[in-house]
């Protein structure tokens, strides 16, 4: 979807025609200077003047598909009741940007015209008085709009109001149900459907597997054509690939023709499958599809959000699992039985077969890397019973010092902030999961953006946190409202 912001500006008649004109004129120059520095366009709209154009302009950005969000700035004064009727009826993430066309006061010629016109600075408060008295999940930008800073900040919250707008859409793929006996990848499927706009939907293994032996040999024979493409095969055993390719090809049909974004697997249940899906889930990520093992149908479906978040930014993003510590080196080794997304790597990645030991079906084929070494994020959802919370971790992820000959999966060695001992203690406290999505691209204020227009609890751990003020914060939070 190629995504757009409408820009809103808002003022009055009482200004009369030449002043609107001057807004008018201004906006326009500001939207295209936004469009030429952001991902996604900032569309100009005539500037509104009462009520009723401020209902037409927000009714429109509701009904635009390509529209993921709204930008309001008052360039002069907008009385700011006028705004209720419109902004009471928005159904998009909102971003209030406090600047000013001018950029420093014209010492000589400044007079009461040019201060009526560049009032941004009390406009803005009277905006900004509305959006919170009416309690509206909101982000409010303050600089110059030619500052880099400002269009950084503006580009998070294009990336996180994006990732509103795919959750909204979003179809997760079930493949049999959760694992047994686990808490932490369950959850209500209906108030995330409300909340966030996941459609979950359960398919049984062998509806999988009838899809999975009608697939022809010449479309398994196009689909190693593609593993060879992206891959180094180092097997003899190339039977076992074929089945994954053969897999491969039944769930991205499926996906594809009933608009399915994410999907889970479960090693549980794989009924008459030969093998796990281990490379075809990996090659499945590649392409930006959503998943999580184990039957997390929440870390599959964040997993979708975030890769469509981050697809133009430099680094991987992909499905997690908390796996080792290596306590000398005070690092994590995140890893999964097979199903590492190979957006990670650092080189081409090589397909192997190997025994498995879980899920009692043969050897199955799956890729191994080493990862790219950089800045990056853990993030997941856990449900908490009466809400919904997001825990983002701060990591930088290093280079594998040793080479690991006897491990057949890929692994991701990473440094926590602000430390292995009390980001480990802050994310335990917080309940979150051993499922996560790491992404090299996000960071964690643009995912603090998404949980905000979602009205999600979010918790960051990073630099700053110590375990004190975090315990307070989740006491804290737990006495708040999250309907
Ligand atoms: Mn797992």
């Amino acid at each position: 979807m190629n995504y757009n912001f409408h820009f809103i500006v808002g003022s009055q008649d009482l200004y009369g025609d030449d002043v609107l004109r001057q807004v008018n004129e201004h906006s326009k120059i500001m939207a295209e200077g936004f469009t030429q520095r952001l991902r996604y366009a900032v569309q100009w709209t005539p500037v509104v003047r009462n009520s009723a154009e401020i209902e037409a302009a927000i009714a429109a950005a509701n009904h635009d598909p390509h529209c993921a969000g709204i930008i309001t700035w008052m360039h002069t004064f907008s009385p700011s009741k006028m705004w209720i009727r419109g902004l009471t009826r928005l159904q998009k993430p909102l971003l209030h940007i406090n600047t000013q066309f001018n950029k420093a006061i014209p010492w000589d010629s400044i007079d009461m015209d040019f201060m009526n016109l560049n009032q941004s600075a009390h406009g803005d408060r009277e905006h900004g008085h509305i959006t919170a008295r009416l309690r509206l999940p909101r982000t409010v930008l303050a600089g110059h709009w030619e500052c880099e800073i400002l269009h950084q900040r503006m580009a998070q919250w294009q990336r996180a109001a994006v990732g509103v707008a795919e959750s909204r859409c979003l179809r997760v793929l079930r493949v049999s149900d959760n694992m047994r006996d686990v808490a932490v990848t369950e959850g209500d499927k209906v108030e995330a459907h409300i909340k966030f706009g996941w459609q979950v939907d359960h398919y049984g293994v062998g509806d999988m597997i009838t899809l999975v032996q009608q697939v022809t040999t010449d479309e398994i024979a196009a689909q190693m054509e593609q593993y060879r493409e992206h891959y180094e095969i180092a097997t003899d055993d190339i039977a076992a690939v074929e089945y994954q390719a053969r897999v491969q090809v039944a769930l991205q049909r499926f996906m594809q023709d009933e608009g399915f974004g994410a999907f889970h697997t479960n090693f549980q249940d794989l009924q008459q499958l030969q093998q796990l899906p281990g490379l075809a889930a990996q090659d499945l990520m590649r392409q930006g599809f959503g998943f999580a093992g184990e039957g997390d149908w929440k870390t599959a479906a964040l997993c979708r959000i975030m890769k469509r978040m981050a697809a133009d930014l430099p680094g991987g993003t992909g499905f997690m699992e908390d796996y080792t510590y290596d306590f000398s080196r005070r690092l994590n080794m995140g890893a999964h039985m097979l199903e590492v997304c190979p957006t990670f790597s650092a080189e081409k990645p090589v397909i192997r077969v190997e025994p498995l030991g879980i899920g009692d079906r043969e050897p199955p084929a799956r890729l191994t890397f080493k990862a790219t070494a950089g800045n990056a994020i853990l993030a997941t959802i856990v449900d908490m019973g009466d809400r919904f919370r997001m825990i983002v971790n701060d990591v930088q992820c290093v280079q594998q010092p040793h080479d690991m000959p006897k491990l057949p999966v890929a692994c991701v060695l990473w440094k926590p902030l602000p430390s292995l001992e009390t980001s480990a203690e802050a994310w335990i406290l917080a309940g979150g999961a051993h499922h996560s999505v790491l992404s090299y691209g996000l960071d964690a204020e643009t995912m603090r953006h998404f949980a905000e227009m979602l009205n999600m609890e979010f918790v960051h751990i990073g630099a700053h946190t110590t375990i004190p003020a975090l315990r307070q914060e989740l006491h804290m939070n737990d006495h708040l409202r999250w309907g």
